[in-house]
């Protein structure tokens, strides 16, 4: 078996043991692989060990590698993304995790309203307030989710969010745990086209302390393959 696939395996393990620590049903968290730096032979061996989601977090990147695998598998864009990529965006991805500002949101909703395709979206939540990274503040939310709902052509599914990097994974519970709460008060404004079915948080590092916090999508790159270089 090659490491990939064995990775995977026990990737998929460590997934349902963290679930069900939580009382959770393992089928209810999705194992996305981050595809960013690797290889199409990588990619085929990981839609071989049965992982059909993926994730990219460049436009440009996605777009290379859309020939060899594209709709073989469900891809997830889960970087930011430039206003002048989004076309891109729509016509690759299932899903764009990355939606963190209206002038973003004004230019997905008008995309999608002209192909006449819904974009199936996450809003990503800065939840530690480091301005190294991105995503809409907590405060941000209400006039952002509104926005998006009265566009009409963006489906929110949920919030997605980036902890911040360290050591421990346990210092990574509080963010997780505040993006679940924002998703309990974001589902309780009742706006059309916005659910929170989706939490997208958890990483290598700390996807476990996720799934133990409620996320439905975990983004692993560097336990699936190796690190980066
Ligand atoms: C690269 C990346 C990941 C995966 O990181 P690993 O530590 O390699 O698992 C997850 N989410 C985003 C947004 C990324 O850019």
């Amino acid at each position: 078996m090659s490491n990939i696939v064995a990775n995977v395996e026990q990737i998929r393990q460590r997934v349902s043991t963290a679930a069900l620590r939580a009382g959770r049903n393992p089928a209810d968290v999705t194992i996305i692989a981050v595809t960013k730096t690797r290889t199409v032979d990588e990619i085929r061996q990981v839609l071989e060990a049965g992982l059909t989601h993926l994730g990219e977090n460049r436009v440009q990147e996605l777009k290379e590698k859309w020939p060899a695998i594209g709709g073989s598998a469900t891809w997830h864009l889960i970087g930011s993304l430039q206003t002048n990529k989004a076309k891109q965006a729509l016509e690759m991805a299932n899903l764009i995790h990355s939606l963190d500002r209206l002038s973003l949101a004004d230019e997905l909703t008008r995309l999608a309203g002209r192909r006449g395709v819904p974009c199936k979206a996450l809003v990503e939540v800065n939840i530690s307030g480091e301005e190294s990274k991105h995503g809409a503040s907590p405060a941000e939310l209400p006039a952002l989710l509104r926005a998006i709902s009265d566009g009409g052509s963006v489906l929110v599914q949920g919030l997605m969010t980036m902890a911040p990097q360290g050591t421990d994974p346990e210092t990574a519970r509080p963010h997780f745990r505040r993006l679940r709460q924002l998703a309990d008060e974001v589902k309780a404004w009742g706006l059309p086209n916005i659910n929170m079915e989706h939490l997208s948080m958890g990483m290598s590092g700390d996807f476990e302390v996720a799934v133990e916090e409620g996320a439905t999508l975990v983004r692993v790159g560097t336990a699936i393959f190796g690190a980066r270089l």
